[in-house]
């Protein structure tokens, strides 16, 4: 499980508790984030406040305690598990003598570690620049670096600051019109699919649930796997065949974390938009987290929010292998059987049971189904002759047709939709 990134920066991470609000976060996900952002946490300071200290979010005695922690372990940089203010953070970084994040920063920069699409890359970058536009003091750096120092100097009587800003200005303009663009091509690409009449499935869930694993193990496919979280960003998608069903195209998309702060929902639209667009979700879970019904909450909430709670949704309890008594931990909901399969992606096991359900749930289960035609409406038969889908017909009195057929649900409901309403 633990597999520690390499040369990771020697960090402090801080966490403090607020009993009263909402602003409780996670320990151990903030652990995660930090490993998987590249850190490695040297010392973890902890406390708890009735509210945030408005200069530099904490109290003096807890700044005293980090300074020590960064001397003691010759830490790189503290990261905070909270959202800071501009100010907070510059006040802290003048006091600590040492490099601050915050936990939107932390986040922001895995997802700029790990955004692999071109669209995935400018959607980071817009993020970045919108965090760093407040943040001028040395978010400025990079764009220096990427312009090679050049135009930076503006006329006479502007101040650096003035500048850097109306850099950023342009620069987020620029991305902001470049987005767009790719945008409606991505949207024309997904409308020929559509026309193709291949059903997307994706692959949402928890971070770390295992949906590369899975995505792995169904397409065959080198997908990046790691234990780390956001292993990926992009939606990445493969064309594949399912026994019963044909081809599909699965997506997987960026893993879901609690509290993600919501500018960076807008930032990875790129990758929810796969979702609201898609057939079927497949939901992973990891079935041995014991925060797992909170985290199922939390990926609906998320859904929720883009849209995507409309879609129909295969629940897919995974690492199964790890789990001893399972079904007495179960959450005894409305769920149905079909809505809910336990799997173990990195077993391989379960997997028909999936397989089932996405049946279902695409609608294509074969079902036998009788259907009376009227003389008007026989030109259907033809089309059930040519699916191969007629096990008996009769003609009654009226001339009406009794037809017994046997074909996918959904072929068959769109079939009688397209029927002339008999006069
Ligand atoms: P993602 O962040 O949802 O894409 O998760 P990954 O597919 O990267 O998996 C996260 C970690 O869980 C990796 O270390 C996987 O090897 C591990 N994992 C995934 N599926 C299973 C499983 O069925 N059983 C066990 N024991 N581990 C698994």
């Amino acid at each position: 499980m633990d597999n520690r990134p390499e040369g990771g920066e020697r960090v402090v991470l801080v966490h403090i508790n607020f009993p009263a609000g909402s602003m409780q976060e996670d320990l151990a996900e903030f652990e995660e984030l930090a490993r998987s952002a590249g850190a490695l946490p040297v010392a973890i300071i902890t406390g708890t406040r009735a509210v945030p200290e408005a200069r530099i979010f904490v109290g003096t005695g807890k700044a005293s305690e980090i300074q020590d922690a960064i001397k003691l372990h010759s830490a790189e940089l503290v990261i905070f598990n909270h959202a800071l203010s501009p100010a907070q953070e510059r006040n802290l970084e003048k006091l600590l003598q040492c490099r601050v994040l915050d936990r939107t920063g932390l986040i922001l920069d895995i997802f700029a570690q790990r955004a692999r699409s071109f669209e995935g890359k400018l959607q980071v970058e817009l993020a970045l620049l919108k965090h760093a536009s407040t943040r001028l003091v040395r978010g400025w750096t990079h764009l220096e670096r990427q312009r090679g120092g050049i135009g930076l100097r503006g006329g006479p009587g502007e101040t650096q600051l003035e500048i850097d800003r109306r850099l950023i200005r342009n620069r987020i303009k620029n991305i902001t019109a470049r987005l767009i663009k790719v945008r409606q091509q991505r949207g024309q690409s997904r409308q020929a699919r559509k026309r193709a009449i291949i059903p997307t499935i994706a692959l949402v869930g928890y971070t770390n649930a295992g949906k590369s694993t899975l995505f792995n193990r169904l397409t065959g496919a080198d997908a990046y796997v790691a234990n780390r979280l956001f292993a990926t960003l992009d939606p990445t998608l493969r064309r594949l065949e399912l026994p019963e069903i044909g081809p599909v195209i699965l997506a997987d998309t960026v893993g879901f974390i609690r509290h993600l702060p919501h500018d960076l929902v807008e930032a990875f639209k790129a990758t929810l938009e796969e979702v609201t667009e898609a057939d079927l979700l497949l939901h992973v879970v990891d079935a041995n987290d014991e925060r797992r019904q909170l985290n199922i909450f939390q990926v609906n909430e998320v859904l929720k929010e883009i849209g995507g709670d409309k879609v129909p949704q295969v629940l897919v309890y995974n690492k199964m292998d790890l789990c001893q008594d399972f079904n007495s931990l179960l959450d005894r909901n409305a769920e149905s059987e079909v809505k809910r399969v336990q799997i173990s992606a990195e077993k391989g096991t379960g997997l028909d049971d999936l397989q089932n359900a996405i049946i279902k749930l695409l609608g294509k289960e074969i079902i036998e189904h009788s259907i009376i035609l009227t003389p008007e409406q026989g030109r259907l038969r033809a089309e059930l002759y040519r699916l191969k889908a007629i096990i008996s017909e009769k003609t009654d009195e009226e001339g009406n047709l009794n037809l017994k057929v046997r074909l996918p649900k959904a072929e068959l409901q769109k079939l009688l939709s397209t029927l002339p309403k008999p006069p």
